[in-house]
């Protein structure tokens, strides 16, 4: 009696954190003989089923995961809506150190989980999973999409991220100084994992001047011997005097303490929920005058590539598909503008509107 006692007060509370949320789902799954431990969230498939990446994390507890994932899925659903594709938003976490925890047999638990929903809830690669890892899920369950290109997939999607995150600084440069050339401008990208290297690839090419900040200190040495670009401290990483400050590693890094150190004019990067609290630190930024490109929107190019691969995956249309992610930039600033709004709000807006148009 005791126990189902407390099992409703625990479900209760997390119900109501769906509620508030707008979620639909949360599956919890446990299998002890793989060692699985994992949540999926599907936050609304009001605009088609919930697609979003399974990130590995080695989580401090698990209501630290429960938050992440919520926060992940809701975000998918707006990131979908914006670019115009017909998707819900899901996510899954899986809990534990990916370097040292996880093998096969991990990766086909979660398959069979992801199978149960019936295609509900398609998954990807986020953070901490690797296309070897998705083709186990995929022996698993056909709800998987970002398979290896030399299996008629359409391959990680990090380099089409990177892309659009680069469209969308490009579209920030040209609201806040009249132009997008990068040209000798000053950036710090956070985190030069698999999206933030080939984002700098991007910004080497257009003449940009990179600083990179990496906790993992044999990565941050080989990409800056690769690149030519100066590695930072975590000590000077928010107060360095930079154009542009890219985050693209994990989430939650603007907030009070680190906006206020801030010398930037522009927040640009591929992190997702960048803002710790969403009107809250979209609003410091503005009251700073930091032009902040919403994270949801810029960087929605390997969304908008492992839906394609759904559809029928063609390269050159998938690029371009992402390249518009410039214009939507613009227009979202515009809107932001004229309403007297922060672009963050102008972006959910708008995708709120798309979402709540099909309400079934
Ligand atoms: P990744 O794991 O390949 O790279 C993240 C990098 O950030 C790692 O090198 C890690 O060591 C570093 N890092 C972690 N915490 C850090 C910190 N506090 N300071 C500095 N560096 C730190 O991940 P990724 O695929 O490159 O994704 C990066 C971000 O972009 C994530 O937030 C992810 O959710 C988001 N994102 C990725 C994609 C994609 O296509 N991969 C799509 C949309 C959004």
């Amino acid at each position: 009696m005791k126990t189902i006692k407390e099992n409703t007060t625990i479900s209760l509370s997390v119900i109501e954190e769906m509620d508030l949320m707008g979620h639909e789902q949360i599956m919890f799954c446990n299998d002890s003989e793989s060692g699985l431990k994992a949540i999926i969230a599907i936050h609304n498939t009001n605009l088609g089923p919930a697609l979003g990446g399974a990130r590995m994390w080695d989580y401090k507890s698990e209501s630290d995961a429960l938050e992440d994932v919520l926060r992940l899925s809701r975000g998918m659903t707006y990131k979908a809506a914006i670019s115009g594709l017909d998707l819900g938003g899901g996510k899954a976490v899986i809990i534990g150190d990916p370097y040292t925890q996880k093998d096969e047999n991990l990766m086909r638990s979660f398959g069979r989980f992801v199978d149960s929903l019936s295609g509900r809830y398609i998954t990807a690669e986020d953070v901490g999973m690797t296309t070897q890892d998705i083709k186990y899920v995929r022996s698993e369950t056909e709800h998987v999409t970002g398979m290896p290109e030399n299996q008629g997939g359409s391959g990680s999607p990090s380099p089409v991220t990177a892309y659009g995150v680069y469209q969308g600084m490009k579209a920030s440069a040209k609201f806040k100084w009249g132009s997008d050339s990068l040209k000798h401008k000053k950036i710090l990208v956070q985190g030069v994992g698999h999206v933030g290297e080939h984002l700098i690839k991007y910004l080497t090419n257009e003449g940009a001047s990179i600083l990179i900040h990496e906790i993992n200190n044999k990565r941050a040495e080989e990409i800056a011997i690769k690149y030519g670009v100066v590695p930072v401290s975590s000590e000077e990483v928010y107060g360095i005097d930079v154009d542009i400050y890219s985050p693209c590693a994990l989430g939650g890094t603007l907030n009070p303490k680190t906006i206020k150190m801030l010398k930037c004019q522009i927040v640009a990067g591929a992190a997702n929920n960048q803002l710790e609290d969403e009107s809250r630190d979209a609003l410091l930024l503005h009251e700073k005058e930091i032009l902040y490109a919403p994270d949801f929107l810029i960087n929605a190019g390997g969304l908008i590539s492992v839906y394609a691969e759904i559809k029928g995956y063609d390269k050159q249309e998938t690029m371009s598909k992402t390249k518009e992610i410039f214009n939507t930039t613009m227009e979202i600033f515009t809107t932001a503008d004229m309403d007297s709004i922060t672009p963050h709000e102008a972006a959910l807006k708008i995708a709120q509107e798309r979402v709540d148009a099909v309400k079934i």
